[in-house]
This record gives structure tokens, sequence and C-alpha cells, in this order.
């Protein structure tokens, strides 16, 4: 009985996270619209990639992107969707104005003969974790995160550039405070009543544990990364300056020439400030309410159960007060928990005489979306078994599981 196997011999295991994503697949497809798709593992002949909203989903349509042509940089548009950043009372939107910056920034790195991908090509929410998901998995030599500030009121003699690097890395620290000269330079040139608060220049933002505390800087560690935050939105008049197309490639430019400086040069910039302690952020950021796009429709499995079977399956079922396709459905999650427990022996590919009988004549079918198709598909390769299978031992177990006695001591 394989329900009791699973059990008795405490079968499943932490390596079910794992999976099997060899290195000779690729790290990031391009899915629908050239949105990029880090590649999470190949579980049971199923590709798991992080949706736009860092959700695992199963997809295989993927475009590889060729890890042979390796991306110089990659640029990170601030915000998108719903998180529209800071917004100028003209209207301006950081959200959109990012983008725009990003893609001058990519147009002029590409003639400087560096190659480049952004985390996003149009208005889309993205949470931090894709973006730097993204990031990581194409391992550029430099990240950039291209936001426009919000909230500052007291004036200044200059712009109030800010950049921002990550903690003890000196080559972050270096790509910021070049950031930080070109963008300055370039906004030095108008005349503008600016705003500017005491971090205007570059320093490192922290909470607790000396780490970062922006996500896109934490999450990236290993690459050099930064975020630059050119002008005040929120200040009238720098809104104005900057709603100017010229000015939005000018801004897009000097970020490339300090980008293409800090490739191609050992320049240290300028601006540097004392690292500061403030772990407050927006809350912006996170997957909450960011709905993924349908990369995969539903799939439909059917599994077979032999009279006497389906009898045990309804009859558990309905003592439960629950439908058959919640019972599956269920115990499908339930070995997913039992696998990721704690002190958990690895799960292995069933012995062929464990594997489940999943082809008899009664039978059942479950609809799973893009998202639950990930669970399904990862028991799949933890157990060896096919899809059908799975929700086959799953019914089992379930079975079994309501049925044992209620004083059964659980050790
Ligand atoms: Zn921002």
């Amino acid at each position: 009985m394989t329900a009791v196997a699973l059990l008795a011999g405490a079968v499943p295991a932490g390596a079910v996270g794992n999976g099997s994503g060899g290195s000779t697949e690729a790290r990031i497809v391009k899915g629908p619209d050239e949105v990029l798709l880090p590649v999470v593992g190949r579980f049971a002949g199923s590709t798991v990639v992080s949706g736009t909203c860092g959700r695992e989903v199963v997809y295989e349509d993927g475009v590889p992107v060729d890890a042979a042509s390796p991306i110089d940089v990659v640029l990170d548009p601030g915000h998108g969707g719903p998180e529209t950043g800071s917004v100028g009372a003209n209207g301006l939107v950081e959200r959109d104005l990012n983008l725009i910056v990003a893609f001058h920034t990519k147009l002029a790195l590409e003639e400087m003969g560096h190659t480049v991908a952004l985390t996003r090509r149009r208005d889309l929410h993205m949470p931090i974790r894709q973006r730097t998901a993204i990031a990581r998995a194409l391992d550029p030599r430099a990240f950039v995160s291209i936001h426009h500030n919000g909230g500052a009121v007291k004036r200044s003699e200059m712009p109030g550039t800010e950049a921002f690097h990550q903690i003890d890395v000196p080559e972050s620290q270096r790509l910021a405070g070049l950031l930080f000269e070109e963008v300055q330079a370039v906004f030095t040139g108008y005349w503008v009543p600016w705003v500017s608060t005491y971090h205007q220049g570059v320093s490192a933002r922290l909470r607790e544990q000396r780490t970062d505390t922006y996500g896109v800087l934490r999450m990236t560690r290993g690459i050099p990364s930064a975020i630059v935050e050119g002008l005040y939105l929120s200040n009238p008049p720098e809104a104005q300056l900057l709603a100017l197309p010229e000015i939005q490639q000018a801004e897009g430019k000097a970020i490339a020439t300090a980008i293409d400086r800090f490739l191609t040069t050992e320049d240290p910039g300028s601006g540097f400030k004392p690292e500061f302690y403030d772990p407050h952020t927006t809350g912006t950021g996170t997957a909450r309410g960011c709905e993924d796009i349908t990369y995969t429709e539903p799939v439909e499995i059917t599994t077979g159960f032999t009279a006497s079977e389906h009898a045990d399956l309804l009859a558990t079922a309905r003592s439960m007060g629950r439908s058959v396709d919640w019972l599956i459905r269920f115990g499908v999650y339930t070995l997913k928990f039992l696998g990721d427990l704690p002190g958990a022996v690895t799960v292995v590919p069933l012995a062929e005489e464990d594997r489940p009988d999943a082809y008899g004549p009664v039978t059942e079918s479950v609809t799973w979306d893009q998202a639950e198709q990930v669970v399904l598909v990862r028991m799949a390769e933890a157990y060896g078994l096919t899809r059908t299978e799975v929700q086959k031992l799953a019914t089992s177990l379930m079975v079994f599981l309501a049925n044992l006695p209620p004083t059964q001591d659980p050790a």
C-alpha cells in the first residue's frame, strides 16, 4: 500500500523543491511580448518559469535566451502597472518616465557596443523579486535600476540626484558614483529651482543586520548594482524639465555614459556620502495584487480507479464534506507538504512495484491552472511518476489519512 509506505517510511523529502534543472538548459526564456522569464527548473519534462509576478508557472513555449551571447547590462525601469512611483504636478508618472529614460539608455549603450536587456519593456506590474531574478539569470556586468524621486521640499543650489549602492561592494559603489556624476552633470546645465535632501549624492541605505534596504540591491549580490534617482518629480519645476523629450534623452545618455565608464575605465565616480540606516520602504514592489498573464492554458489530468478504490474515494470525500476534485487536489498539495517538512527523508522515485496503477475503469479528472501545475510536475519529478499517477498517489494518501483511527499515536 503506497500511502502507508509514504507515512511509515517517511518517504517525502526536502529535495522535492530542487528539481532537475540541468546546467545545459536555458536559464531564462522569452515569453509573450518578449517578457523575460527566468527558468526555475525542469520537472518531469515540464518547464517551470518565474512569471512576471514572480510566481512559478508551467510554461513550455518560451524562446531560450542564448547563453552564448552574454548581456553586459540589465536596466530596470522602476515601478509599473498600479505602482506608479512618484507623480509630477504636470501628470508625468515616474513609472512611465523611468521606462522612457531606460529606452534612451539602452539605445545609447548599444551604440557604444554593449548588449542590454530591460527587466520590463512596457507598462507592467512586476515585483522586485522578479526583476532581481531576471538580473541573476542574465548575470550581467552591471545592473541599474532607474528611478525618479519624490518628497523633497528643501531648496537646493544643485540638482538633488541620488544614487544608491550595495553595502560593502566597491564595484557597486563605483557604479553608483559614476551614475551620480554623469546624471548630476547633465542637469546642472539647467537653471531650475532644485530641491534636495541630505542624501543627495551616493550612499548605501541599510536595514538591520547591515543589509541593503532596497531589494533590487539586496537580491542582486554578486552583480555590481545601483539605483539612480535623477531629480525630484514631486518638485513641479523639475517635473516640467523631465517632461521634455530632449531632457529624457539627455538623462538616458548620461546613465549610458556612466555605465560605459564603469565597464571600460577604472574611474572612481564621486559624490560619496556615509551609509545610513533607514529600513523603511514604500511597501511597493511586492507581488500583492499582481496578476500573471496566462502563459499556459489549464490542463485536465484524468486518473483511473478500480470500482472499490473509487467507492473509497467517494466515501472519503463525503465524510470530509468535500468534492472529489478538492480531495485529489488537496492530496497533491499534502504530498508536497510532507516532502517539505523539516527532517523529511530525501524523496526518491518510487520502485516499479510501488507505482500506483492509475488506469482503472472508473475515471476522475482534475483541471490544473499554470501555477497549480507546478506542484503537480514537481511531485511527478520527485516520485518518478506521471501526473496521472501523482493524482492516484495523492488520492491513496488522502483515503489513508482520512481513515486513520482517531486514537492512533502519530509517533
Ligand atoms: Zn521610484
